[in-house]
């Protein structure tokens, strides 16, 4: 086994099956970890912003990104741009920001093996043999960090979030807390979203 990142047992618990990708989601946040010089994120530090789109398979590595990391979805510490691409940005507000991609040879080198094959005939991981499965993902761990990645220090990369309110409103239609962010006006009232109706929704100020 050539990579010291393979994810724990719990990782294929959380993903719910064992695939390639979430394997090489995990790699690629551990590597980005040790390129900015960080540990996994506790709270909210740590950024990805994963380019990957949906309808393909690949999707399953950025479960792999949030145990690595512990920029999660769950904290809002993970966004998608939707490119449609094999490659994902780690920010850390001090120390930077690093773009890892997967090299075309090696994903093509990987669409050689079984696994594929029932992907393609719209066979759900989980019903694939294990063996088939076990035999990509060993495959995987063998190949060296370089044969993976192309890897990009971003300079100039920033990204500012949200800034945290506990601010919340009591909707007057419904009764339920909305955050004050997300708040709308109905009749002059405050109102949450749906209760506002999704059109000519105005956001209140204060
Ligand atoms: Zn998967
Ligand atoms: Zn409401």
């Amino acid at each position: 086994m050539t990579t010291p990142h393979v994810p724990p047992e719990w990782a294929f618990e959380f993903h719910a099956h064992e695939c390639p990708f979430m394997p090489i989601g995990y790699r690629m946040g551990k590597l980005a970890l040790e390129h900015l010089g960080v540990g996994k994120e506790p709270d909210h530090g740590f950024f990805v912003f994963p380019e990957l789109g949906e309808g393909h398979p690949q999707t399953c590595m950025m479960d792999g990104m949030q145990v690595a990391t512990g920029a999660t979805y769950g904290k809002v510490m993970m966004a998608k741009t939707f490119y449609g691409k094999l490659a994902a940005t780690f920010f850390h507000p001090t120390r930077g920001a690093v773009r890892y991609s997967l090299l075309p040879d090696f994903v093509d080198a990987m669409g050689g093996f079984e696994f594929f094959a029932f992907r393609k005939r719209g066979v759900e991981p989980s019903q694939i043999p294990l063996a088939v499965r076990r035999e990509v993902i060993q495959w995987v761990h063998e190949q060296p960090d370089e044969a993976l990645f192309k890897v990009e220090a971003r300079r100039g990369f920033t990204y500012a979030p949200v800034k945290g309110s506990f601010a919340k409103t009591r909707c007057a239609t419904c009764g339920e807390y909305v955050f004050d962010r997300y708040l709308r006006s109905k009749d002059g009232r405050p109102a949450c979203i749906p209760c506002a109706g999704y059109e000519k929704t105005v956001a209140v100020e204060r």
